[in-house]
């Protein structure tokens, strides 16, 4: 009885003992151990339960201490390990922008894009007024209109997306995860003067979800009409072929910028 006891106990101990060395170990950022994979899934599923509990309006532009405070010991710990990683390290190479608000952001609705819809974004009035007008031209010319998205997003909509895309991808790769997805403070979608809007075309083509391609979107009749007339308008693609930013082709992403 007393050897069963003394197995069982010895067990816990080194089981808790493993844990804390893969928990408090280095982070690989190639591939997560499975402690670190676990808390990333955890740490998740805390802020996805948060924003289904809050207006989906409130959700798009929720504050990152609002998040952070959501989260356990083991969590937070986590998380904010993650965030402290400078992107450089990951291979991504934009500049850093603010992580302060827009003066004034415009809600934009969500729209129904072929069997999804884009729910609710936000755009700095000055990039979403140009958007209107370049919207109005792209009709006249093609017939055709792209809509918001992904528009503005808070530092804390940020470190949810960064968590999304890391918790479902199959090898949780930090490096993998930023050629998609800048870590919050480094996204042009947080950007207040400055930012990016990923379009989607009406039948909800965006180059990126489910199934689709960067190639898909660069065939898009839209995709040519961008290339020739959004600068006019005061938006730039970002991250065209072989950008020097370490970010993939992004046909869809466009920033906005008085030159
Ligand atoms: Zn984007």
């Amino acid at each position: 009885m007393k050897k069963i006891i003394l197995l069982v106990t010895s067990s816990l101990v080194g089981v808790i003992l493993l844990f804390g060395v893969l928990f408090y170990g280095e982070i690989n950022l190639e591939r997560l151990n499975f402690v670190h994979r676990w808390i990333a899934k955890s740490v998740f599923d805390s802020w996805h339960k948060h924003l289904s509990n809050i207006p989906k309006a409130d959700g798009a532009i929720v504050d990152y201490d609002t998040l952070m405070s959501q989260l356990n010991f083991l969590e937070r710990n986590f998380a904010e390990r993650i965030f402290a990683i400078n992107p450089r390290d990951l291979g991504f190479k934009g500049p850093k922008y603010s992580k302060e608000k827009p003066e004034k952001l415009i809600m934009v609705e969500s729209v129904k894009v072929g069997d999804r819809g884009t729910g609710i974004q936000y755009c700095p009035e000055h990039s979403y007024n140009d958007y209107l007008l370049m919207m109005e031209k792209m009709k006249k010319d093609i017939g055709k209109q792209l809509f918001v998205d992904s528009g503005y997003r808070s530092p804390g909509r940020q470190a949810y997306l960064v968590f999304y895309y890391l918790t479902s991808s199959s090898d949780y790769s930090l490096k993998e995860n930023v050629k998609w997805i800048a870590m919050p403070g480094f996204s042009e979608h947080g950007n207040p003067i400055n930012n990016a809007i990923d379009f989607t075309s009406e039948n909800g083509m965006n180059g990126f979800s489910d199934g689709q391609s960067a190639k898909d979107f660069e065939a898009l009749p839209e995709f040519d009409w961008l290339m020739k007339n959004a600068n006019q308008f005061n938006f730039y693609l970002s991250y065209p072929k072989d950008n020097p930013f370490g970010v993939a082709f992004e046909p869809w992403h466009w920033h906005w910028e008085k030159k």
